[in-house]
């Protein structure tokens, strides 16, 4: 055997042996697992974005004084169950929220009152809650609200925000 074949062999040992060690210590699965980990972490993130909502009224309120009353969520929850879906277009979904019909900055006394709520959406391309609870500004409301809703039912935002009716009633939104 002459010495250069002899050093090729060598070399093929040094990395088939390292390869199989590689393999053995799990240094593949490390890689892998850590990957995993991310996704988990992801997962969880959004899972947890799912009970997670935009509370518009309560940055609001506190602009002017009151702070959410520690029963919100679970008057919230209630009133989700009796009222699980947008009262203007029958989406559910974590893009629901349960709006204030007399805005809590004004009213703090009707923040727990469930006759002054009402499920309105926040989904994409129909923003019920801001164009019909709030007339297309979060610090303003509509007390109409409910007959808006069964007016505009199933209306797109931009069908809304093009209705002469909604563009007048903007113009004298509190
Ligand atoms: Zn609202
Ligand atoms: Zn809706």
């Amino acid at each position: 055997m002459n010495f250069g074949l002899q050093i090729s062999l060598l070399v093929a040992a040094v990395l088939i042996i390292g390869f199989a060690c590689w393999r053995l210590t799990g240094g593949h699965r490390k890689r892998r697992t850590r990957k995993r980990h991310y996704a988990g972490k992801e997962a969880l993130k959004q899972r947890r974005g799912m009970f997670r909502r935009r509370d518009h009224g309560a940055h609001v309120a506190r602009r002017h004084g009151h702070e959410r009353s520690p029963q919100w969520r679970r008057v919230q929850k209630e009133h989700l169950r009796r009222e699980p879906a947008c009262v203007a277009c029958g989406y559910k979904g974590r893009k629901l929220q349960v709006h204030h019909i007399r805005p809590f900055h004004l009213h703090p006394q009707l923040e727990l009152d469930p006759h002054n709520l009402i499920t309105l959406c926040q989904a994409r391309g129909k923003n019920h809650h801001l164009l019909l609870g709030h007339l297309d500004q979060w610090e303003s409301y509509n007390e109409h609200v409910r007959e808006d809703a069964r007016r505009f039912y199933r209306k797109t935002a931009a069908q809304i925000q093009a209705d002469s009716g909604w563009q007048k009633k903007v113009l004298r939104r509190p």
